[in-house]
């Protein structure tokens, strides 16, 4: 996008490594565990971490997808949730990976716990890449967190600005956004 200046906030090694670090961990928690496990991406966002994520997870599972769209094009979160891809599978019974790349005031977590909670899995368990502790509306528990970051709008790595930098490598910030 013209004119728009991009700073490098946390960089493609430090994602990586992070990365690695939960897809151990999830590893470690399931590997005993013999209900089906299936993890769960929550596009568009978390799209490019998800696809790093489960190449970290050393087990079997299935991949499922859920829309949702809560900016609509803005930086200010709406808090309305509008789902625009259910999933295609049950969950009743399974295990539950739940991975999404920011939580901000948690009005999109809270949605989607509730929405999986009634269909009855055996257990979920929420990894978030990014964390913004400071604009927090609604607790929700995040077992995994990536990295807390300040209240400042990001880019990259599956997050956009109006549709776009979803492809750059790391996360960084619009320096010159009003
Ligand atoms: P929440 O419902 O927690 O307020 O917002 C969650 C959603 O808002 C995220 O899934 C993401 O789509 C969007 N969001 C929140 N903060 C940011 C940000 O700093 N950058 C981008 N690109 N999206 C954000």
């Amino acid at each position: 996008m013209m004119g728009i200046k991009i700073s490098n906030m946390i960089t493609e090694e430090k994602i990586q490594k992070r990365t690695q670090e939960i897809g151990t961990a999830l590893s470690e928690k399931f590997k005993d565990d013999t209900s089906p496990l299936v993890v769960i991406s929550v596009l568009k966002g978390s799209f490019i971490f998800y696809s790093d994520l489960i190449r970290q997870i050393d087990l079997d599972f299935g991949c499922e997808f859920l829309g949702v769209a809560s900016y609509h094009a803005n930086v200010k979160s709406s808090g309305e949730v509008k789902m625009t891809l259910d999933l295609a599978t049950p969950i009743e019974g399974k295990n539950v990976v739940l991975v999404e790349d920011i939580v901000d005031t948690g009005l999109t977590m809270q949605y989607l716990l509730s929405y999986l909670k009634a269909r009855h899995p055996k257990s979920i368990t929420t990894v978030t890449l990014l964390h913004k502790p400071e604009a927090t509306q609604v607790q929700c528990p995040l077992d995994y967190i990536g990295f807390s970051i300040s209240n400042e709008f990001v880019v990259g790595y599956g997050l956009d600005y109006q549709g776009y930098f979803r492809n750059l490598p790391y996360i960084g910030k619009i320096e010159n956004l009003n």
